[in-house]
Formats: structure tokens, sequence, C-alpha cells
């Protein structure tokens, strides 16, 4: 299988923190592919890494068949990386931030434009809403913009720091349902990381466990079960993590 992301034991320090000490792991080309872990664990640091955001100390990372840090620029213009705290301008509508993103990721006008309507209808929100300032949307509606701005790019990796949290169970769901839709429609590739179980279960054909920096196990999630020889993925979880405070 064509891997889109290549990690080898990939190390990251922040002064005396190390954020990753060993971090290894493949995603393949058209999956969903899940990091979850407890907070700290390094999900961010990650996929800050393989967005070209931040250097790591020490291993080897491989983006869409390039080496990093060294091929960074080509990288950083073929992914499209939503961070957890991702914001639009309020002061533009829903439609203007994602014409003003098609703009950057575009060669031409007529181009941006076919790109913003996609991300207008990936969004699902009404013509209404799209026309009105952002800075009056609820989290829910922003989100669905700003995961609409990274995947109507259509790039061929698309990193998702996070991309339900601090939203209620229909905004979530809502987010989901999106990604799980676009992803297989656009053939995009997926790298997303959350705490949530369920939602990992729900969105991810392959799923890594991080925790404290290093990965405890990857795979299906009928992998990870045999590998925890649990019942369920929260019990294979529980039981993962658990072992490496031990
Ligand atoms: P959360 O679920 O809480 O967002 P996470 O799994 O994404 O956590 P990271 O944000 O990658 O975890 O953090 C891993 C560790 O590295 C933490 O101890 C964090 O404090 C530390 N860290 C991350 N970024 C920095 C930074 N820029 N400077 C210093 N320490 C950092």
């Amino acid at each position: 299988m064509k891997y889109v992301v290549k990690l080898r034991n990939v190390r990251k320090s922040f002064g005396k923190t190390q954020a990753l000490r060993s971090v290894s792991f493949d995603v393949y080309e058209g999956e969903i592919f899940g990091l979850i872990g407890p907070n700290g664990a390094g999900k961010t640091t990650t996929l800050r890494i393989i967005s070209t955001l931040v250097r790591h100390d020490e291993g080897y990372v491989n983006v869409l068949g390039y080496e990093l840090p060294k091929y960074k620029d080509y990288v950083r213009g073929k992914i499209a990386y939503l961070p957890e705290d991702a914001r639009l301008y309020g002061r533009l509508t829903g439609w203007e931030n994602l014409l003003y993103f098609a703009m950057i990721y575009s060669k031409d006008k007529e181009e941006a434009i076919r790109m913003a309507k996609l991300g207008a209808e990936i969004s699902g929100l009404s013509p209404t809403d799209l026309h009105r300032k952002t800075s009056e949307y609820s989290k829910g509606m922003a989100r669905r913009v700003a995961v609409a701005r990274a995947l109507m790019t259509k790039a061929p990796l698309v990193i998702l720091d996070e991309p339900t949290t601090g939203l209620d169970v229909f905004s979530s769901y809502n987010i989901r349902k999106i990604i799980k839709k676009y992803a297989k429609e656009l053939k995009v590739t997926i790298i997303l990381s959350s705490h949530n179980i369920l939602e990992i279960q729900y969105l991810c054909d392959r799923i890594a466990l991080i925790d404290k920096g290093k990965i405890l196990a990857v795979g299906t999630p009928e992998e990870i079960l045999e590998q925890a020889k649990a019942s369920n993925l929260e019990e294979a979880f529980i039981k993962l993590v658990g072992d490496s405070y031990e």
C-alpha cells in the first residue's frame, strides 16, 4: 500500500519537556487515520511536525514522498492543516472566508470561486448563514466553515487537530458526518486527532494510540482490540494507557 506519511522513531523536546519520545507510524493513501491519546500525549506536536510547522530533533519524517525538514516548502504547499484553535476572519462572512482562503490555493479567480462553492457545499450552511459575518456564528457553525476550508482545497493530505473539541453533541455529529462523507468523495487522506474514542471508532480506518510521547499501538480498531485483548476500544485504551503508567 502506498504511504502518504512515514514517521520513524521521531523525538522532539521543548526545553526539558520531552514531547515525543518515540513516534513511528505510517499513514496510507485514502485512509482516515486517527491519533488518540490523553492531554499532553504529543498529538498536536506530531501533527505540527507532519505539517512542517515544527522541526523534529531526531528520527525520520516523510510526507507525500518528501523527507522533512529538507523539503518543507514543497510539502507545505501540498497539505491543508486545521489547527485546534483555527480562527475565521470575524469581519468577513462565511462565504468571504472561504473565498479568501480559496484565492490563496488557486491559480485564478474562476478556480477560487469553484473551490469556495465546494467549501460552501461542504459546510452545509444555508446561503443566508453563509452571508452573515462569522463573528455572529456559533462555535459549531464556525467549525463547519473551518473544516470546509481545509477539505475544499482537495489537498492530498488534510490534517485536522481535534476538529470537534469544544462542540456540543449535535455540532460534533455534523462535523463527523462532513469529514466522513467528503474524505471519500474527494479522495483525500486525512489525519486527525481526538480525545473521543467513539469519534475515532466512527471515523477512522486505522488508529495510533499515543501517550507521554510514545506510540502504544497502531492498527485497525480490530487489530487494537486483539493486541489489548479487550472487547471494546475504550477498554483497550484504558488497558494500554494504564500499562504505560506502571
Ligand atoms: P492536548 O490533548 O492537551 O492538546 P496533545 O496530545 O496535543 O495534548 P502536545 O500539545 O503535543 O499534546 O504536548 C505534548 C507535550 O509537549 C506537553 O507536555 C506540552 O506541554 C509540551 N509542549 C508542546 N508544545 C510546546 C511548546 N511550544 N513549548 C513547550 N512545551 C510544549
